[in-house]
């Protein structure tokens, strides 16, 4: 795939400002976010959002009147026809998921001394229990080296439109969203890189199910648990793996294993076992569960998985087909070994069908339909803690 041809900075203001208004339908429908004062600032500045669902660069458009280039993973460029247009249109300043952001910093840097703004989205995940997810020291440094002003903006409420093991979108309202902060150059200048890590993570911190105990605003989950076990399969009640079913209209699963359900309802809470009403509670009992088995030496294996090299721009090709299988020293399919030693953390995408790893120097995807691959990261990082 080669490169689309860049074009000057006036290029893609016009665009942009052609999209604005598109933008600011799709924040309103989609988030029922609607401003009417935007700011505008007559500087170049970077702005850095927290990120809870796919389309929240809409709400930041919306609040912000500027023009922005926006920061996204090449994930997002290389999907289709989609990635082309937004490529080409928006030229988004990209950066490889798990690896060396340094290309990606350089042109931040370059965007923001010709005087153009900068969205990026620090936590660079979605959350799988409702908790922000953390914010790298590196955007501390990020932040004080660009020596302008740095704006920060924070959404609530977005978790329950996009839970991350869904890619589709459910309907309801952000409880909030808007700008927190501005730091001067100069007053970035006289804070350390603790400190301004420290602002910068409390600015953008969310708790989707505090707010929402707060707030009790219903939601309406288009497949209601349908998808959740991509992520979650402990069984609350007996702490079997992957024994959950979703059940009726899909509000509810069930482990056909010991029979115990839990349903949700429109706020998001759950309700049918005891101590477990978030998200947060079952992730919590489910890493425990995940936990104990290793330590007793029991791993997993998934059938049917297929395994990709990936290439410059997102280019996979397939290398093998079959078995996975995790131990305390790495993956393996296809008759190789994959050693967690050579790994940095893997990354669950698309909702949880695939996940991606990089080995030594080369970057890996493995897929399958509805597998829950999330137990293969706690496995890489309780190998990881147990080796230091
Ligand atoms: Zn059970």
């Amino acid at each position: 795939m080669s490169a689309p041809q860049r074009r000057p900075d006036a290029y893609y203001r016009r665009i942009y400002a052609l999209f604005r208004p598109i933008f600011r339908a799709v924040a309103y429908f989609t988030y029922g976010v609607r401003v009417k004062r935007p700011v505008s600032y007559d500087e170049p500045v970077l702005i850095l959002a927290n990120h809870t669902s796919d389309l929240d660069f809409t709400d930041v458009a919306s609040h912000i009147r500027n023009h922005m280039y926006f920061v996204t993973s090449d994930h997002v460029t290389a999907m289709g026809l989609f990635g082309k247009y937004f490529d080409r249109w928006f030229n988004p300043i990209k950066v490889t998921k798990g690896s060396s952001k340094t290309g990606g910093v350089i042109d931040i840097m370059r965007r923001l001394r010709h005087g153009g703004c900068v969205l990026l989205f620090p936590e660079g995940r979605i959350s799988h229990n409702g908790r922000s997810t953390d914010i790298a020291p590196a955007t501390a440094k990020l932040a004080k080296s660009v020596r302008c002003k740095v704006v920060t903006f924070r959404a609530s409420g977005g978790f329950f439109i996009e839970p991350r093991w869904q890619n589709y979108l459910n309907r309801g309202r952000l409880f909030s969203a808007g700008i927190v902060n501005e730091y001067s150059p100069e007053e970035l200048a006289q804070m350390t890189n603790e400190e301004v890590l420290e602002r910068i993570r409390a600015d953008l911190y969310v708790d989707a199910y505090a707010e929402q105990e707060r707030y009790m605003r219903p939601f309406k989950f288009r497949h209601g648990l349908r998808d959740i076990t991509r992520y979650y399969d402990v069984c609350p009640h007996c702490r079997s793996v992957d024994t959950l079913a979703v059940e009726g209209e899909g509000m509810t699963v069930r482990c056909g294993k010991c029979g115990g359900g839990l349903t949700m309802d429109e706020f998001g809470f759950f309700h049918g076992c005891e101590g477990v009403r978030s998200c947060l509670d079952w992730e919590a009992l489910q890493l425990e569960t995940y936990r104990a088995r290793f330590e007793r030496g029991e791993f997993f294996d998934e059938d049917g998985v297929t395994l990709y090299s990936v290439g410059e721009g997102f280019e996979h090709s397939e290398l093998a087909r079959g078995a996975f299988s995790g131990t305390a020293e790495g993956f393996a399919i296809g008759g190789e070994l994959y050693p967690f030693r050579e790994m940095s953390l893997p990354e669950i995408l698309s909702g949880g069908r695939r996940m991606e790893f990089t080995c030594g120097r080369q970057s890996y995807l493995i897929e399958k339909e509805n597998a829950c691959l999330n137990k293969f990261v706690e496995l890489y990082k309780w190998a990881k803690d147990r080796d230091k």
